[in-house]
């Protein structure tokens, strides 16, 4: 009887400490390859949260494929618990329009946790182009047609968008070569396998300081001021009238997810974006940390919702879609 009323005390003492979130690791997804510009977000994020919820255990897991719709697909289904998390870039709110049929719902599936960057993206080449800038480039795209090809993270990916804007901008078709992230993707641009690829700087910027692969053009409004590509023009100002592409990245978990839940990750959330470390590694890449009132889910969620809206025009008059 005696062992019964341990075994009773001890359960419900577990209970009672499993109650109190986070009693487990977490894991973030991220839906590209390891070694990529989201999975290195991620990455720093789960350093930042770690400390940020006290010391627990916080884990990338990859599950890359089909442009980014694998790993957001599976958070979706996630138990609802806070322990299985999405970090996710801008796909978010094009992937609906440009891939016609994904199997989840972006507003409704998700508990919105707050935003954690903005990230532009640059256009860059294999080291053996013989264009060495932007004008160089274009006049060797026009001596090539038909001959180029574009690597990307897959359909509906980040590299995606700004790869079939940029083709539609100059009325060229590019054959594009998918991967599971631009992790592998930058790999084949720098062994020359692939001409050009979109991507954001916080996978660029040291490749093209290190000349490892061309550095063309930014995709903001404004040039950058990271020392690395402070050269490079914008591509408004290099010609193409109106392209702008900034990538931003949010953190989801599953519909359900308790509301105490919710406020505990995105007040951790909120810490780690504060985080000296943090904003170091991610701003020394051409990142810009959420500072403003998207960190809030709220907001967070009207902001994708805005985007949703923003894109699907501008992709559907591009007819760029997947099919
Ligand atoms: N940059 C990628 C994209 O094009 C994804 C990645 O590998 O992080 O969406």
């Amino acid at each position: 009887m005696k062992k019964l009323v341990v075994a009773v005390a001890a359960l419900s003492a577990m209970w009672a400490h499993a109650d109190v979130y986070p009693s487990k690791s977490i894991s973030i997804v991220v839906p590209f390859a390891a070694g990529g510009p989201t999975d290195r977000s991620a990455r720093d994020l789960a350093e930042a949260m770690r400390k940020s919820l006290g010391g627990v255990t916080v884990l990338v897991d990859n599950a890359a494929g089909a442009g980014g719709s694998i790993g957001a697909n599976k958070v979706a289904k996630a138990a609802p618990d806070g322990y299985t998390l999405l970090l996710h870039h801008i796909g978010m709110a094009t992937m609906p329009t440009l891939v016609r049929n994904i199997p989840f719902k972006v507003e409704s599936d998700f508990e919105y946790l707050g935003m954690v960057s903005d990230v532009p993206m640059t256009l860059i080449g294999r080291p053996s182009l013989p264009a060495k800038n932007f004008k160089e480039l274009i006049t060797w795209i026009g001596q090539n047609k038909g001959k180029i090809n574009m690597g990307n993270a897959g359909v509906g990916s980040a590299s995606h968008l700004c790869g079939l804007l940029f083709q539609n901008a100059l009325q060229v078709d590019m054959t594009t070569v998918p991967y599971k992230g631009t992790g592998p993707a930058m790999t084949d641009l720098i062994g020359g396998q692939i001409d050009f690829m979109c991507d954001q700087t916080t996978n660029t910027s040291s490749h093209i300081e290190a000349k490892k692969v061309i550095g063309y053009a930014v995709t903001t409004a404004k040039p950058l001021t990271t020392p690395a590509l402070k050269d490079l023009p914008t591509m408004q100002e290099a010609g193409l009238k109106g392209f702008e592409v900034t990538i931003w990245q949010g953190l989801y978990a599953p519909k359900g997810t308790p509301a105490e839940v919710v406020a505990k990750i995105n007040a951790a959330l909120k810490l780690a974006l504060k985080d000296p470390d943090f904003i170091k590694k991610q701003e020394g890449l051409g990142a810009v940390v959420v500072s403003d009132k998207r960190v809030d889910p709220a907001e967070h969620k009207r902001f994708v919702a805005a985007e949703i809206a923003k894109w699907s025009p501008i992709v559907k008059a591009a007819g760029v879609y997947a099919d």
